[in-house]
């Protein structure tokens, strides 16, 4: 259930910054999902109701990092050769069993295997000349060589992963390490999606003249499953307001979040604005973003509403800087910062002033071995191999209204949009 009031989305400004619109979403967006429990295995793309705090030490004992043999560092000749007697061995599972080995020995060890009592470094075992039962061990190697120690990854009560993170591959290995078999993770969102619009025709269908094929829906569906949500495809709807307006109602039961595409210009056959106005309530957000052009944010029912524009490069643009932050508030989540990585531009370019600019381009590496970004040679809103011919998007930032080649723009890989 949506946890806005109806003028939560208000805004009074001509033209919303990008930042403006995601502080706004941090201020006025609060968590709706409810918490249930996932087991590791299926936590994968799931939001972290509360922190996880290291319930043991990681590593958890003393053990080594190679094959090799393992002594105490006390017992070596500084600036010379050692010889040591070999007294024991000890493989990954293993445990030292009986007294601690006497001082001046050195004990054959795997790595995994646990660290022999009071010893602290372990010579690899490409260093060392074994001589029947002892080993020559070369001078030079720094104590604690080759060790890992209990807790050095992460000790016991520590925070290992805060609250809202997002929960990938690499926090399931953590967790896992950790001994940890379930987590709490927020509900999935529940996210109902339409196309709008008489052209739209659904793919696989008879494609009449002046058709197309629907690919808003399928873009939206398969962005909103990466954050996520379980999607409710609610098809196509035709130009028609209150066709639209009852479909909204409908669908603002039972779900947390309303996402459309087309019709929210202000054109006459833009019929999603005037449906949601009828059916709930509507705040117009000019974002200043291209491609993109108008937000329709709003309330129907017990669910927010979000209302992208029809061509879909605006959609897939429109969604990662607004819906995508809006989906992870309502999630309770908390996504890595989008970071533009500075390249080099290949391109010119003129822009208004004011607005933020999204550049899709193909990276390659110039003479001197650095990365060039190289503009798709279409523009359009509509061009949906200008997305897939690509490599990302080149951001170019509210204050710029002109870029020469040779300048060092940021550059944000489709792969941290998602
Ligand atoms: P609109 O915002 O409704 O004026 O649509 C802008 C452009 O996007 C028009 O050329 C539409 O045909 C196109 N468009 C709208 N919805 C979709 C869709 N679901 N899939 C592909 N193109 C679309
Ligand atoms: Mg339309």
């Amino acid at each position: 259930m949506a946890q806005l009031s109806a003028d939560g989305f208000a805004f009074g400004g001509p033209l919303m910054r990008v930042d403006e619109a995601l502080a706004l979403i941090g201020e006025r967006v609060r968590p709706v999902a409810r918490v249930e429990a996932v087991s590791i295995a299926k936590a994968d793309g799931r939001f972290l109701a509360e922190a996880i705090i290291a319930p043991l030490d990681l590593p958890p004992f003393d053990n080594s990092a190679v094959d090799g043999w393992a002594v105490r560092h006390a017992d070596l000749t500084r600036d010379a050769e050692t010889v040591l007697p070999v007294v024991g061995r000890l493989a990954a599972g293993d445990a030292w069993s009986g007294p601690p080995p006497a001082a001046a020995t050195a004990v054959r060890i795997f790595t995994g295997a646990p660290m022999p009592p009071g010893f602290d470094t372990v010579f690899m075992q490409e260093d060392v000349v074994a001589d029947g039962d002892h080993v020559r061990l070369p001078p030079g190697l720094s104590s604690g060589a080759n060790a890992r120690i209990a807790g050095e990854d992460l000790p016991r009560g520590r925070e290992a992963l805060e609250a809202g993170r997002r929960i990938g591959p690499r926090e399931i290995a953590l967790l896992a390490a950790l001994g940890i078999t379930e987590v709490q993770v927020r509900a999935r969102l529940r996210v109902a999606v339409f196309s709008t619009g008489d052209e739209v025709t659904e793919p696989g269908r008879r494609l009449p003249a002046g058709a197309l094929y629907d690919s808003n829906r399928f873009v939206l569906g398969a962005l909103c499953r990466r954050m996520g949500a379980d999607v409710t495809d609610l098809g196509i709807l035709p130009d028609d307001r209150v066709t639209i307006a009852g479909a909204l109602r409908e669908a603002g039961r039972g779900h947390d979040l309303i996402l459309t595409s087309g019709g929210v210009s202000t054109g006459e056959e833009d019929h999603v604005k005037s449906a949601v106005e009828e059916a709930g309530s509507l705040t117009f957000w000019r974002i200043g973003i291209k491609p993109g052009r108008p937000v329709a944010m709003g309330l129907v029912g017990e669910a927010a509403f979000a209302g992208l524009p029809g061509n879909p490069v605006a959609v897939f643009v429109t969604f990662a800087h607004v819906v995508r932050p809006l989906l992870a508030a309502m999630a309770g989540g908390r996504l890595d910062p989008v970071r533009a990585y500075p390249v080099v531009a290949g391109f010119a370019y003129r822009k208004k002033e004011g607005r933020r600019e999204y550049v899709r381009v193909l990276l390659e590496r110039d003479g001197e071995g650095r990365l060039l970004a190289r503009k798709h040679p279409r523009e359009g809103a509509g061009v949906i191999t200008s997305l897939t011919e690509t490599d990302g998007l080149v951001e170019l930032e509210e204050e710029r209204r002109t870029l020469e080649p040779g300048e060092t723009v940021g550059f944000i890989p489709y792969a941290a949009l998602l």
